[in-house]
């Protein structure tokens, strides 16, 4: 929190300073532009291949092919979920939340990209549906699938209230994640990463900048859809806050199932499709 009387006068061209115009800090408009309507065309073409269900306050792990697609569906009540993803080849390629904030801005819908981490920074995935694209923002600034929270975790709660939780959504991806490399937790939670935050209402509070969360609008059947342009490996934590709109990282709030389901489009559908490249900086930093 910023603090609420400042101890320095405000120099007399304050006023000045404060109304100099922002600039966005990283235009898109050089960025490739994803193919919306070979996509939908794709979709339209595409069979269900899989599903998994993901019960409340725990993770599973979930394989996409390139050119498939995936949906997240909140099923039988209103349920956030904490995604990660990385090249299913490579865990070290993963989800880079905080570049993908800077590029696409704090919460995602349909076109936005998810960009992998350095040295790849690609595109990983393609938001192709979001039933609650009508949200926008509200009167709080809050607006959903955000990209600005990190993941609720035993440590933070450690350091807020103490004690030991162990379903929050770090751990449950951690948990999963270890269950399908069949590894030690330790080994396994190096890997998780900061998440994109499905179907959370979130926010920063206008006076001191601090996160907020609000309850979801999701309902059931709400769902967001994803292309896949790499080979993906997915792990979805079901938070244990439920909608998030009083508490988590505890056992009080209402939990739902969510629903990932795989779908394989038509391959005469993506014969002009390619995944894109990996990075082209060249990596020798000026040496
Ligand atoms: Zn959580």
């Amino acid at each position: 929190m910023k603090p609420k009387a400042p101890t320095h006068t405000p120099p007399p061209d304050a006023a000045d300073r404060r109304a100099v115009a922002p600039v966005i800090c990283y235009p898109i408009d050089g960025l490739p532009v994803p193919d919306m309507a070979l996509y939908q065309a794709a979709r339209g073409s595409a069979e269900k291949t899989a599903e998994i269900m993901v019960p409340p306050r725990d993770a599973k792990v979930f394989q996409v092919p390139a050119g498939h697609f995936f949906r997240i569906t909140s099923v039988e009540g209103p349920q956030v979920g904490d995604l990660n993803l990385w090249n299913l080849h490579d865990l070290d390629e993963r989800f880079y939340s905080g570049k993908t904030r800077a590029l696409h801005g704090t919460h995602l819908s349909v076109s936005d990209r998810i960009w992998s981490s350095h040295p790849f920074l690609r595109p990983i995935a393609t938001i192709t549906d979001d039933t609650l694209d009508w949200y926008g923002f509200d009167e709080f600034g809050g607006s959903v699938h955000d990209v600005i929270g990190t993941r609720c975790d035993p440590y933070t709660h450690n350091l807020l209230a103490g004690g030991q939780y162990h379903h929050c959504c770090h751990s449950n991806l951690t948990r999963a994640l270890a269950d399908y490399l069949d590894c030690p937790t330790g080994d396994a939670e190096p890997h998780i990463h900061d998440v994109l935050n499905v179907f959370m209402c979130t926010g920063f509070t206008r006076d001191t900048g601090q996160y907020f969360m609000k309850a979801s609008p999701v309902r059931s059947g709400d769902y967001l859809e994803f292309f896949a342009e790499i080979d993906l490996l997915g792990a979805l934590s079901t938070c244990p806050g439920g909608d998030c709109s009083s508490e988590h990282s505890s056992d009080t709030a209402a939990c739902y199932p969510l629903l990932v389901e795989v779908f394989a489009p038509a391959k005469r559908m993506l014969k002009d499709w390619s995944q894109p490249p990996m990075n082209g900086y060249d990596r020798s930093h000026g040496v």
